[in-house]
């Protein structure tokens, strides 16, 4: 594998289902990667350190900030989320598309950095739907609810800034179709 790989920007609501589609596209796609992230939010239920996220004090994310050590990074909700460039600028020139599961505030860091990057936005197929997944998780307070899904609304007024939108109304067929998008813009590198 010589060749450079992807930077692929893939976004969308908290509980809109990026995490099952991710999944997905790890497991059909071995040159898939995705960047794992360091939060100052508090581990969920069945979350590892070094897996879904780095969990790092605040401190910590700040000295990180102070040492260049991220691609980009944002506050979402009352929690610091961040990319460590080191791993994302490896895997890329090993040749890996890797995918950065981020916010819109990371997104538009990343899209001034390299405009060349591919955007991908998940949506749900409502509103609804997304509030009803939300609530059924139960990972969250109703007040941290209400917060997440008042920020899904403000990201999907700014659909239009991503190169493609999924809805995910069928897991499979969104992993599909993320698949073929990723696909198509590699063909169009060659
Ligand atoms: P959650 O707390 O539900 O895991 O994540 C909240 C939001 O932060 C999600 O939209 C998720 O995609 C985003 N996020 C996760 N990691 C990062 C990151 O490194 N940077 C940015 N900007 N957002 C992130």
């Amino acid at each position: 594998m010589s060749k450079r790989g992807l930077l692929v920007v893939y976004a969308g609501a908290s509980g809109v289902g990026k995490g099952t589609i991710m999944k997905k596209l790890l497991a059909e796609d071995p040159n898939i990667r995705l960047s794992v992230s360091a939060t100052t939010r508090a581990p969920r239920e069945g979350e590892a350190d070094g897996r879904e996220y780095y969990f790092i004090t605040r401190e910590k994310f700040e000295e990180l900030i102070a040492n260049d050590g991220f691609l980009e990074h944002a506050e979402y909700v009352g929690n610091c989320y961040g990319t460590p460039k080191e791993p994302v600028f490896r895997m890329l020139a090993e040749g890996y598309d890797v995918f950065l599961e981020i916010e819109l505030k990371g997104f538009l860091q990343i899209k001034k950095a390299c405009p060349e990057c591919l955007s991908i936005f998940i949506v749900p197929p409502s509103f609804e739907e997304l509030q009803a997944r939300l609530e059924g998780r139960g990972t969250e307070t109703p007040e941290v609810i209400a917060a997440r899904l008042k920020t899904a609304r403000e990201e999907l007024e700014h659909h239009h800034l991503f190169d493609y939108v999924v809805v995910n109304d069928d897991v499979d067929r969104a992993a599909k179709e993320v698949l073929s998008i990723v696909s198509d813009r590699k063909k169009q590198m060659v």
